[in-house]
């Protein structure tokens, strides 16, 4: 049996949902549906989840959301009528408007893109709807419920198929509660573990997007990027921590304790192989598989005379360093000095120089230092290891193309090798580490 869960610009307009549809009809163990909210239609377009936060920000600042709460209605009414599928959709946007305009909350507003969406394709495949709130659990921390995977698994029947809508669930207080952003992929992961549950013969995860499966490098950037035909799910972990933006990194959990595969594939050329992710792989074959790079990281430094004989005096500056808004996700640590790499959290504001002056007064510290404008590359793959002399080629090709590699880090993970770099050298760094491990 089959789990497919189609991506936002799958789903864009009528068009694609119809072809969507070709696709659910040419395979019979395709039984369950999971499906995004309409995406872009083209790269001005706005996604009709970005929409519906706005249009709960804006009530939520006291204001109306008429206006654009109607570009969202006129979105899914077109859709609607071009599937001839117009009757339930009036009443269920009617309700969705009502709902914002009364103060629902942001993860409400935000979820009801699948809603509609869920409502109007399993109209028009003639399929079954859940909803999802009524299946999945999710906690306070944003995680999946086990009870989770029961629950939908009681509402799967044998010979029936389903269209199910991604992102969201409900709440420890019962109320809906999204997962962040990007959580369908979460969502199809569920899917995919409760059937597996049920299904004698086992379960495959798709996951259907607009490119052929995952690349090697981010296609943006490097455009004739290989694309990966199988790599495991602790590959798509390291490299999705990393910047790896194919594949939501919590919906690899459900999967992997089950040891269901994924299979990304493409909805507009679904002949195409794509990427299956597996538990494990023949890594003699490809055994770096991938590079990514994250961006907007602050270079946190300290210098006091025999901070590593304190471990005390390190962990009450993280604390304090947390405290402030910051995840630390790299150090260095030197016999007088201490360095991180660390991401600010989302609507944080930091002062460099407050959190300085702090800091140096309290732990009387020599000097502290808060730069912006760090990246951070990793190269990952099962066999990177056996490497090592491969991995040797990349700081010499950096330092010839005139990068600053502020760090190396070769042992943290067995599966991924570190480079920090400045943000500005991103795209080069990710050219010529593509080409030092691949061409
Ligand atoms: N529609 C949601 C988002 O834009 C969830 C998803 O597509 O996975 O993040």
């Amino acid at each position: 049996m089959k789990v497919s869960k189609f991506g936002g610009s799958s789903l864009c307009d009528a068009d694609h949902i119809r072809k969507v549809g070709q696709i659910l009809s040419s395979d019979p163990s395709r039984v369950v549906a999971v499906v995004s909210a309409p995406g872009k239609r083209h790269s001005d377009d706005i996604k009709i989840t970005d929409m519906l936060y706005t249009c709960q920000s804006l009530v939520a600042k006291g204001g109306s959301c008429e206006k654009e709460f109607s570009i969202i209605r006129d979105r899914f009414t077109e859709i609607a009528k071009d599937l001839g599928v117009s009757h339930d959709i009036t009443e269920a946007l009617d309700e969705v408007y009502e709902n914002i305009s009364n103060g629902a909350s942001a993860h409400y507003a935000a979820s009801r893109g699948e809603y509609l969406n869920a409502v109007l394709i399993s109209q028009f495949l003639g399929w079954k709807m859940i909803d999802a709130q009524d299946v999945v659990f999710i906690t306070d921390e944003g995680t999946v419920d086990e009870k989770t995977y029961d629950a939908v698994a009681s509402v799967l029947e044998e010979g029936q198929h389903y269209v199910f809508p991604g992102f969201f669930g409900q709440g420890s207080d019962g109320k809906v509660k999204a997962f962040s952003r990007g959580g369908s992929d979460i969502s199809g992961a569920i899917v995919a573990r409760a059937l597996a549950s049920k299904a004698s013969g086992g379960c495959v995860y798709e996951n259907w997007t607009d490119v052929s499966g995952i690349s090697k490098a981010d296609p943006r950037v490097v455009r004739d990027a290989k694309v990966i035909k199988e790599m495991t799910y602790r590959e798509v972990r390291e490299l999705a921590a990393v910047g790896f933006n194919v594949f939501h990194e919590d919906a690899i959990a459900p999967v992997r304790e089950a040891g269901i595969p994924i299979q990304v594939k493409n909805t507009g050329r679904p002949e195409d192989e794509g990427t299956a992710i597996v538990a494990s792989r023949d890594v003699e074959q490809d055994p770096i598989i991938g590079i990514s790079v994250k961006k907007d990281y602050v270079r946190i430094g300290v210098h006091k005379v025999f901070l590593l004989k304190n471990p005390q005096t390190r962990i009450r500056i993280e604390q304090d360093l947390r405290d402030a808004g910051l995840a630390l996700d790299f150090s260095l640590q030197g016999i007088d000095d201490l360095t991180w790499y660390a991401q600010i959290h989302a609507g944080v504001e930091i002062d460099p120089v407050i959190l300085v002056d702090t800091l140096k007064t309290k732990y009387s510290l020599e000097s502290m230092s808060v730069e912006p404008g760090f990246a951070v590359t990793a190269v990952a793959g099962e066999g990177l290891k056996s490497q090592k002399k491969r991995l040797s080629h990349i700081l010499p090709a950096l330092m010839d193309d005139g990068v600053e590699v502020t760090f190396t880090l070769f042992d943290a993970t067995p599966l991924t090798a570190l480079f920090g770099v400045r943000e500005s050298d991103a795209k080069r760094v990710i050219h010529t580490v593509y080409d030092a491990m691949f061409r």
